[in-house]
């Protein structure tokens, strides 16, 4: 009889974090967000959003990051399909999202010192975070652009 090693099994990452990102859209414009902390992020563009607590659902951290970081009142759309890694253990998950009807205006609050709604022609204007690039192309892909 041949004893062998038991393989352990691949879970999917069980020791990845997710940080969610939103593609928010409205007119059919996305929100970029520029970064103000820490510093070798600073002055970079992203989709907003942040780490999914443990336990949490990354709808619900998609819509609890948008409210903490822009003071809105937002609901995921769809997801994005794929997922891009970020610095080790965070991997980037992308969801679009829009204001629902009564949400103040998003305004930065923390992480961010300025917003820009982007046209599909102005998607490219902004130095996004080099980790976000491909997020942004999925985003401009599924959207036409
Ligand atoms: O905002 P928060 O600090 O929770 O984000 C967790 C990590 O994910 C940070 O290192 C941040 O730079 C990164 N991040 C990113 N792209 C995003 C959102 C967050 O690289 N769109």
């Amino acid at each position: 009889m041949t004893s062998r090693t038991p393989s352990t099994p691949k879970t999917p990452g069980p020791d990845r974090i997710v940080v969610v990102g939103a593609a928010l859209l409205g007119g059919g414009r996305l929100l970029a967000a520029r970064r103000s902390a820490p510093a070798d992020l600073a002055g970079r563009w992203e989709l907003p959003g942040g780490k999914v607590e443990p336990g949490e659902r990354p709808e619900d951290a998609l819509v609890r990051e948008l409210r903490e970081e822009l003071g809105v009142d937002a609901e995921p759309v769809e997801r994005v399909p794929g997922e891009w890694p970020l610095r080790e253990p965070y991997v980037l998950r992308v969801w679009t999202a829009r204001l629902r009807p009564g949400s103040p205006e998003p305004r930065p609050l923390e992480d961010h010192d300025e917003l820009r709604w982007l046209t599909p022609d102005e998607i490219w204007d902004v130095a996004w975070l080099d980790q976000d690039v491909p997020a942004v192309q999925a985003v401009a892909a599924r959207s036409g652009g």
